[in-house]
């Protein structure tokens, strides 16, 4: 993997870091990743037959250096599934679904969060916040809790409630905004800002626009296995990928469909196939500001501040710069933006479910309504080759395995908003969580077990954790930030746990502060006396049960 960062506002390039978000030379927060096609177009295809189908297969293709297989779930790489009945129904034989049902959260934003989550993961961030409509945060959390990343996710009071609980489930820390999702974002925003915490940058995120881009390699691949080599190969290459005429997706903040374009182009430059599909984004009537700016033939979306559609999943009134960038892409293609109504988006959940076996949640029922409506208006030709991203099934977790707590409330009083905004924030945003979390320091060489411990901690409650790989390390750590408690591995090469603790006790500025041990092996009768009236708890490694300690922590640090 070997790429740069090209400013779309000036043209400066730079070397990428997840957490630099601005443009060097003009400060713009729209950048997109470029790769050396040339030599990539000449190696992936020697590649390709030996690698696995997930989306790490085009690595070379995206934005993370060390692709992380201990924070992997099997993510990319789902069916491309040739819908007969539908059809036959509609009389357009060549319609196939990208079933995205089958990623590891069941919706396509687990492309988004794999590649996001290894790159932060990568550049050592353990603590972000993003807002989301419900996807994103399911996805984010399942990935954030295998590298160890703490999540805060805000969400619209209005994302359901069964989403909701999923987040919970997986340990991140949900806030329910009451308020737009628009506003939720701005809430977001506010308290990274506040507490100094990676923000996710929705459709600015290059990790996340990359990832998206594996979607149309996947399709071109799967395409080209159904239908067989295309009959017009690229002119300059004659590479024969198939590419699809059209390519649907349901539309909120953009960014979906400006990855997918963004690969099928990429595709196209490299001479894989000869030309890129006609990309229909579809949203819901009662939140369509793209729809709207279409057919008015405008360059920006006129916000819509509140959203009156059931189908929360595309409520972002507000999608800024993403539909001008989405605009040129679909207009370049000869595509389309289309809106259709909840009402067409639930029959559309029960043709699918009905003529194809597929559940799908409404968001994604979008995209067949307007596959549907678009076929009635003759603007997909009977003849056309047809894909359409099944983005998301509807998973349910029961309230009663959460039990209570599992959720903060934000109410933005509706008067003070109106008044006097940023007081509104700063007053509610304080009531999310205190500023000031107890310190924990984990100490331990194995950077697996740091991982492990940071994680229990992380998902179980709010503490401000550090880590240190050595014995010298932690008792500078110690010294320098006065942890309220500290998590002590005993067995470290150069100085071990017996040596720290002495040292610890030794000065008085750190000899009250409580230690819990880890020790993988079990300890002789001589060393247990070492320890003895030294250290608080002791607990045996890879035989804790995570409530157990957690207790212990509580206790010492409540
Ligand atoms: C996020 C999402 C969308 C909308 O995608 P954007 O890229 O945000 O426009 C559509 N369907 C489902 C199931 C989603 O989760
Ligand atoms: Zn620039």
């Amino acid at each position: 993997m070997s790429f740069v960062v090209r400013c779309i506002d000036c043209g400066h390039k730079a070397p990428y870091f997840p957490t630099s978000i601005n443009c060097p030379r003009c400060n713009s927060q729209w950048r997109e990743a470029e790769y050396d096609f040339e030599t990539i177009a000449k190696s992936l295809p020697l590649q390709l037959p030996a690698r696995l189908f997930d989306l790490w297969r085009y690595k070379e293709l995206l934005p993370v250096r060390n692709p992380n297989p201990t924070i992997m779930l099997g993510e990319g790489g789902t069916p491309l599934i040739q819908a007969v009945n539908l059809g036959m129904m509609l009389g357009c034989p060549n319609i196939f679904i990208k079933d995205e049902r089958q990623g590891p959260t069941s919706s396509f934003k687990d492309r988004q969060a794999a590649v996001t989550i290894a790159a932060l993961k990568e550049a050592g961030i353990t603590e972000m916040v993003a807002a989301s409509t419900g996807n994103v945060a399911i996805s984010y959390s399942a990935y954030a809790a295998r590298a160890g990343i703490k999540l805060w996710a805000f969400v619209t009071s209005l994302v359901p409630a069964v989403k909701m609980r999923e987040i919970a489930l997986y340990g991140s820390q949900l806030v329910k905004v009451t308020g737009s999702y628009d506003q939720a974002k701005q809430v977001a925003a506010e308290f990274a800002r506040q507490r100094n915490l990676y923000l996710d940058m929705g459709a600015r995120t290059i990790t996340s626009v990359e990832a998206m881009k594996t979607l149309a390699f996947e399709i071109a691949e799967q395409l080209t296995n159904v239908l067989g080599l295309s009959t017009k190969p690229n002119k300059k290459t004659r590479a024969a990928w198939r590419s699809p005429d059209w390519y649907l997706q349901s539309v909120s903040g953009g960014m979906g469909p400006l990855g997918v374009a963004k690969g099928f182009s990429e595709l196209q430059k490299m001479g894989f196939i000869a030309q890129v599909p006609a990309i229909a984004a579809i949203q819901a009537d009662g939140c369509a500001p793209m729809v709207q700016a279409w057919k008015n033939n405008a360059e920006t979306a006129e916000p819509v501040t509140s959203p009156r559609t059931h189908i929360e999943t595309l409520a972002t009134g507000d999608p800024g710069r993403a539909y001008t960038l989405l605009r040129k892409h679909v207009s370049d293609s000869h595509g389309v933006f289309e809106s259709v109504s909840d009402e067409e988006a639930f029959r559309a959940m029960h043709v699918l479910a009905k003529m194809e076996g597929i559940s799908t949640e409404p968001a994604a029922a979008v995209a067949f309504a307007g596959l549907f409506k678009l076929v009635r208006s003759g603007m997909i030709k009977p003849t056309d080759v047809v894909v359409v991203n099944c983005t998301g099934h509807t998973m349910p977790t029961e309230p009663f395995v959460l039990g209570d707590n599992w959720a903060r409330n934000v109410v933005l009083p509706s008067r003070v908003m109106e008044e006097t905004p940023q007081e509104g924030l700063l007053a509610a945003l304080s009531r999310v969580a205190p500023d000031r979390f107890p310190r924990i320091a984990i100490v331990d060489d194995s950077e697996e077990a740091r991982r492990l411990i940071r994680r229990i901690l992380q998902s179980q409650g709010n503490f401000t954790i550090f880590e240190a790989e050595s014995g010298k390390k932690a008792l500078k750590l110690a010294r320098k930030e006065l942890p309220d408690l500290m998590i002590l591995d005993l067995m470290m090469p150069e100085m071990d746990g017996f040596a720290v603790l002495d040292a610890l006790r030794a000065k008085p500025e750190t000899a009250s502060i409580p230690v819990i041990v880890t020790t993988a092996k079990e300890l002789t009768p001589e060393e247990k006396g070492k320890l003895k009236g030294q250290i608080q708890a002791l607990m045996q490694k890879g035989d804790f049960l995570s409530d157990e300690f957690l207790e212990e922590v509580h206790t010492l640090i409540g």
